[in-house]
């Protein structure tokens, strides 16, 4: 039996940040709100749906981004729009041969799919939380743990985000941030993550 390995998906497999961006910059202008690069990056701090209500985003505009996303993000759009982070199926490859990779994420399953279907990589994951279970990712991460008695402190979250590393403090599981994700460095230092990697292949270093 292998241990389980969490990873997040936006930002550290899924290059998506312009196109989420762009999607949420759309809505917001439709209601008439301003919404800069730099509101959009605080969403991931912590507490996104209080941030997104701060913003002017409430659950009609939710629904209105799910809609454009799944529209953009489907089984029959081209490779292209889905970009992978350079050397990360390679990454997860081999990182399968040691864990279970489960995929906690904040995306729509269908996406998730979406994506992996396209990069050859969905037999790579053994499970896939999304958006559908919008539990906060660190209850979904214990009830896996609970499942398997695996001990959260010889567990590992990779993420590019302060909220998520945060959420792993907070249940006392290691985190493992990446910087070429949706937060860079510096944001990522102040959350105080157990690692901290600026290249995909340094992953293979530490797990
Ligand atoms: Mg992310």
């Amino acid at each position: 039996m292998k241990p389980i390995l969490f990873w997040d998906f936006d930002g550290v497999i899924f290059d998506s940040e312009a196109q989420v961006y762009q999607m949420w910059h759309q809505v917001m202008m439709a209601k008439g709100a301003e919404f800069s690069l730099e509101q959009f990056r605080t969403i991931f701090e912590g507490n996104s749906w209080a941030k997104f209500q701060e913003y002017g985003a409430g659950e009609t505009e939710q629904k209105e981004y799910s809609k454009l996303e799944s529209n953009r993000f489907s089984i029959d759009t081209p490779k292209e729009e889905f970009p992978l982070f350079p050397f990360m199926d390679e990454v997860v490859n081999k990182l399968s041969e040691k864990y279970w990779n489960y995929i906690i994420s904040n995306n729509q399953r269908s996406v998730i799919e979406a994506f992996l279907h396209h990069h050859k990589m969905r037999e790579k994951f053994k499970y896939i939380s999304g958006r559908e279970d919008w539990r906060p990712k660190q209850e979904k991460i214990i009830e896996c743990l609970e499942e398997v008695d695996q001990d959260p402190t010889e567990s590992w979250f990779i993420t590019d985000s302060v909220g998520d590393v945060e959420e792993a403090h907070d249940i006392k599981v290691q985190s493992l941030a990446v910087t070429w994700g949706y937060h860079e460095l510096q944001r990522l230092q102040k959350s105080n993550p157990t690692k901290i990697v600026i290249r995909p292949k340094e992953i293979l270093e530490i797990l």
